[in-house]
């Protein structure tokens, strides 16, 4: 599925949550309609034979007056067709049965609900203005709808914990989405969490810990087959945005080696060759070679007996008998 996005920072939000500032997060001040259209049509053209869904991300689509999200939805409704949709985000608490029927009629396939977390203590303590119960019956109504479903996920915010992380996990897995983003919180400049960082009534998950928490979360989520679409913000935030959190450039690829390094400690044998995919090699030889580092200390040995393989799927790995490989 190739996805457009289009942001479209705060339009809608009934006030700015506090660990947000999606002007930092999506660089765009402001919106221009015809730019937005011409890259519509570029994407449409582009794509003409492809899945595909035009997103208007970044605020709270159903949030904004109806007949400016009658204007955004105009503007894709000439390049719809059985490929081509509409995925929008927005608000647990910006969803009702007529505002799914507009969506609908307006060809949206897909809608993102940033629920962050199905903690009360969380969403009360990070002031998101609904409960649990709220999203989690949004979730459903969506799902009644014939909606594809995404929900987004922030551990680390204000009254995070290992407790509120199992349950966010379990309603997750009851509600069983179509996919889920990870975003572990981090302190953005301009926000109240900002404040309460330098004031010393928050503090944000340590990067291993991140890593760890996304990697539980991916693990539960694989064992029900929801996907996970992105784990970490992308990668070209402006590094002075960044006030103090578990950020990291390749935070997904982080999480895929740990989650892949965990694999292998169950089954690999020092005294086999390690057949893996050239998608894979990354994991191994980035993050300064960590990977190759951490297997050899917990294996207590010098060298890995490596074959790329190109038949060897992504994230997948064969041990074999075959000598004369590379060693690393
Ligand atoms: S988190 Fe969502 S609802 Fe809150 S200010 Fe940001 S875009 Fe708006």
């Amino acid at each position: 599925m190739k996805i457009l996005p289009l942001f479209i920072p705060h339009l809608g939000c009934p006030f700015d949550c506090v660990y947000c500032n999606q002007h930092q997060i999506t660089k765009i001040s402001q919106l221009v309609i015809s730019e937005i259209s011409s890259q519509i049509e570029n994407f449409c053209k582009f794509n003409k034979q492809r899945e595909k869904e035009i997103a208007f991300f970044g605020g709270t689509f159903t949030g904004i007056p109806q007949e400016f999200q009658q204007q955004l939805l105009d503007l894709v409704k000439p390049f719809l067709d059985k490929q081509t949709g509409i995925r929008i985000s927005t608000r647990p608490d910006a969803i009702s049965n007529s505002t799914l029927n507009f969506l609908k009629a307006n060809g949206v396939t897909t809608i993102e609900l940033g629920i962050q977390s199905f903690a009360d203590e969380v969403l009360s303590k990070s002031k998101r203005g609904y409960t649990s119960k709220i999203a989690e019956e949004n979730c459903r109504k969506i799902q009644s709808h014939n909606f594809k479903l995404g929900v987004q996920l922030m551990p680390g915010l204000p009254g995070f914990s290992s407790a509120t992380l199992n349950q966010t996990i379990n309603t997750t897995i009851a509600i069983k989405p179509d996919f889920i983003r990870i975003y572990p919180t981090i302190v953005l400049g301009d926000t109240k969490l900002a404040e309460l960082y330098r004031a010393k009534l928050y503090s944000p998950l340590s990067l291993d810990e991140a890593i760890d928490i996304s990697v539980k979360i991916t693990n539960e989520m694989q064992k029900h087959n929801i996907a996970i679409i992105k784990a970490g913000l992308h990668s070209d935030i402006a590094p002075e945005a960044i006030i103090a959190g578990p950020y990291h450039p390749t935070f997904g690829e982080l999480v895929r080696a740990e989650i892949y390094y965990q694999k292998l400690l169950k089954s690999y044998d020092p005294e086999k060759t390690l057949a893996i995919s050239p998608a894979d090699v990354s994991l191994f030889k980035g993050f300064s070679g960590k990977m190759i580092a951490k297997i050899k200390t917990h294996f207590q040995i010098s060298k890995i007996s490596i074959l790329i393989d190109k038949n060897t799927p992504k994230n997948q790995f064969d041990l074999l008998d075959e000598k004369n490989t590379k060693a690393w």
